[in-house]
């Protein structure tokens, strides 16, 4: 079209002309080079007055982007997308449908023509005709569905809907109660809510509804319909009551998924800690109203900590996955479980006595008794069961948890697999809850005490070091073993502050026997949450640099675990101890789970046999053989060796003729307060050899001290 020439273009340009739709010809940027006379009509201008403005100008502001857009595109193909935009008329904005098609390729037209026809009319006689029509097309194609029912719950009419989206037929459903629909397990609900919205105030405010499964009978699935139910059975034009529902499946799934999220243990798709203790509450709860029984019982996994500690923790993640699987597969489906972290879970069993908790704790220690295969390694864990029966109504979760937990506690000391919770485990935990009280105010009156044992050259008896032990004299129960103290400091957050008073005192001492004359090492017990502590790690510089003690004469002693945790922090700080000059020792060494790869890898500089393959070693060829083992390993790590326990003469001898450099024991010395400990270093016959011939000559047995001269040896070696 455009400005019509050429044969014919007379003809061309009337038609055009006349027709009834208003045509505009713009060029490329929306500039008007042409109008019909509906243009003029619509738009209420003059041909020559609009020639040359803008088309975009008649367009409404909320649609002049859409519009440009469009102008745009429709420059690289050949015909538009129908909008509908609103342009300004004289009689004000008027909705229009527009469509495009591109001819500027086209010499006789050179533009973009744009048909616009008016839509307003036709909107306006939609919207005041066929209100009903209109209203029953929307029910019928609504994603939603629309029914009424009877007083009795029986379907009278449905919405065609009902077919789209249920896949029945409408006559299959009217007449029938629509409970015939719903999936078994919500029929009961649904007769409650139907019952409901009989009593409720007529009309939407006493509007009643829920979550229903309606069966798809074809699809033979069944999908989540939130139904309301509105009472208009006193409604002389309904008389019914009006259902209306939507599908939520999604909804659900979405809100399942976020349950499942927040309720789920990532690792194991167990209970999570927060969700098993609140089913615990419903089942407590359930089984309190129906007189039934119940029991928790609470499992934490046996040398779980080695694997994590010897493998790392993604196969340690692997075993706990694992073993949460086996636990699931010794349940019923209405038993509940859950991961309380770390190794330990709960299951909670109702109705269930001791007899059954009983055979459940067997069932599960079975399971987890059997290997474990982790990267191509066999594993062998075990399980330690505490249980705790529900005591009719006044039993609480917190309360069963715990005597759970006490009781597992007791089944790990006792190695007995399984423990039951009972009133004597009261005193138990009593008790040790009564020796922390009293342990934080020893430490609070600084009123722990350390003794000294020395650790030895083996050919010269010289002293190289002396070990630094803890000694807590209980007001009111005298000695208490520190096998039985330190852990209990460890559990309940007493150890940082134990140690370091335990090396401010070390430090404090070896600064005197520096001042005597004596060049002799303390040695520090060191517990293996504390390697991360670095804010501890700079106390040490600081007490050291306090007493003028050189790195050098302090010692820590660390088990082989305080190597595994939080290895980057652990290592730096291990690090910074030992470029400063601290001795770093591997204490009770062959105990752990030892990895003799990781042990190239740790800076320490000194293994310290446990006193385990020692014992005994000069009759045993096997202890003689390990032992024998660990001083080539330590040799070729470039490690000094201490054997700790030499209890005796022959085992002393066998150590030196194996070329174990160092010892410490009872039948060298034990452990003395610190007068005694100056004592003995005035008294060391350094260059003695204990137990030589010109040793045995004089009489004595070295200088050394034996089993029984002092009160610590007595106590120690029985
Ligand atoms: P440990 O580090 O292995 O300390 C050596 C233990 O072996 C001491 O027991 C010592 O009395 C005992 N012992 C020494 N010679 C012999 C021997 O010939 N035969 C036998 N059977 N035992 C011998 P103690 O003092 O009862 O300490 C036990 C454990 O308590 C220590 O074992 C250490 O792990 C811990 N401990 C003691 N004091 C501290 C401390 O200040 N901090 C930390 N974290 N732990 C400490
Ligand atoms: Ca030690
Ligand atoms: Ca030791």
């Amino acid at each position: 079209m455009g400005p019509p020439q050429g044969p014919g273009s007379e003809r061309v340009a009337a038609i055009c002309e006349a027709a009834p739709d208003a045509t505009v010809v713009v060029a490329a940027d929306g500039a008007v080079l042409w109008a019909n006379r509906a243009a003029e009509r619509l738009f209420g201008v003059s041909r020559q007055a609009v020639l040359g403005t803008n088309a975009l100008d008649l367009i409404h502001p909320d649609d002049v982007e859409m519009a440009g857009l469009s102008l745009g595109t429709l420059q690289a193909k050949e015909t538009g997308t129908l909008l509908e935009l609103r342009v300004r008329t004289p009689d004000g904005w008027r909705l229009t449908e527009v469509v495009g098609s591109n001819h500027l390729a086209d010499p006789d037209v050179a533009g973009l023509v744009i048909c616009v026809r008016d839509l307003t009319e036709r909107r306006r006689w939609e919207l005041v005709s066929g209100e009903a029509g209109r209203l029953r097309s929307l029910v019928h194609n609504a994603p939603s569905i629309f029914l009424l029912m009877d007083g009795e719950a029986r379907v009278t009419s449905v919405s065609a809907s009902v077919t789209r989206l249920l896949g029945l037929d409408p006559e299959q459903l009217e007449g029938r109660p629509l409970a015939e629909i719903m999936h078994v397990g919500d029929r009961d609900r649904f007769a409650l809510t139907c019952a409901e919205v009989h009593s409720a105030p007529p009309g939407a405010a006493g509007a009643v509804g829920g979550v229903f499964r309606l069966r798809r009978p074809a699809l033979s699935d069944a999908v989540a319909y939130e139904l309301t139910l509105v009472n208009l059975l006193d409604d002389p034009t309904v008389q019914g009551i009006v259902v209306s529902g939507h599908d939520v499946t999604e909804l659900q799934e979405a809100q399942h998924a976020l349950e499942e999220m927040a309720t789920r243990d990532p690792l194991t798709r167990l209970l999570n800690r927060r969700a098993i203790l609140l089913r615990t509450d419903e089942v407590l709860a359930a089984a309190s109203a129906a007189g039934a029984s119940a029991c928790v019982l609470l499992m934490d996994v046996d040398r779980f900590k080695e694997v994590n500690d010897s493998l790392g923790h993604d196969a340690g993640d692997r075993v706990l996955a694992e073993l949460a699987q086996r636990l699931q597969s010794c349940l019923r489906e209405s038993d509940h479980v859950g991961r309380l972290g770390g190794d330990e879970f709960a299951v909670v069993v109702s109705p269930c006595g001791p007899d059954q908790a009983h055979r459940l704790a067997e069932r599960v220690a079975a399971e987890f008794d059997r290997p474990i295969h982790v990267e191509s390694k066999i594993l062998y864990v075990g399980v330690s069961t505490g249980i705790a029966q529900a005591a009719g109504p006044g039993s609480d979760t917190a309360t069963l948890m715990k005597q759970a937990d006490i009781a597992m506690y007791r089944a790990k000391r006792q190695h007995s697999g399984h423990a039951f919770y009972g009133p004597e485990d009261d005193a138990g935990h009593l008790e040790r809850l009564a020796m922390a009280a009293d342990l934080r105010q020893a430490l609070d009156g600084r009123a722990l005490r350390v003794v000294y044992q020395p650790v030895v050259d083996v050919t010269s008896g010289a002293p190289v070091a002396l070990e630094a032990l803890a000694r807590w004299d209980r007001p009111g129960h005298g000695p208490v073993e520190p096998g039985k103290f330190i852990p209990l400091a460890e559990r309940v957050g007493l150890i940082r502050s134990l140690t370091q008073q335990v090396i401010e005192q070390a430090v404090a001492d070896c600064a005197f026997w520096c001042g005597e004359g004596f060049d002799v090492a303390v040695s520090v017990n060191f517990s293996p949450e504390l390697t991360a502590d670095t804010e501890l790690i700079r106390h040490i510089d600081a007490v050291l640099l306090r007493h003028r003690v050189p790195h050098r004469l302090l010692n820590l002693e660390l088990v082989e675990s305080a190597f595994s945790r939080e290895a980057t922090r652990v290592l730096a700080n291990l690090n910074h101890l030992r470029e400063q000059g601290v001795g770093l020792a591997i204490d009770d060494f062959g105990t752990g789970y030892s990895s003799l790869a990781r042990l190239r890898n740790v800076p320490v500089d000194q293994l310290k046999i446990d006193k385990s393959f020692v014992i005994g070693l000069a009759q045993d060829e096997r202890l003689r053989g390990m032992v024998q083992a660990m001083c080539q390993l330590a040799s070729s790590l470039s490690l000094s060796v201490v054997a700790e326990g030499v209890e005796d003469a022959p085992t002393l001898a066998a150590l030196r003729a194996m070329g174990c450099a160092l010892a410490q024991g009872f039948h060298l010395a034990v452990p003395m307060p610190v007068a005694e400990a100056t004592a003995w270093l005035a008294s060391c016959p350094s260059l003695r050899i204990p137990g030589s011939p010109a040793d045995a000559e004089m009489g004595t047995n070295g200088g050394l001290m034996t089993p029984g001269s002092n009160p610590e040896a007595a106590a120690s070696a029985s």
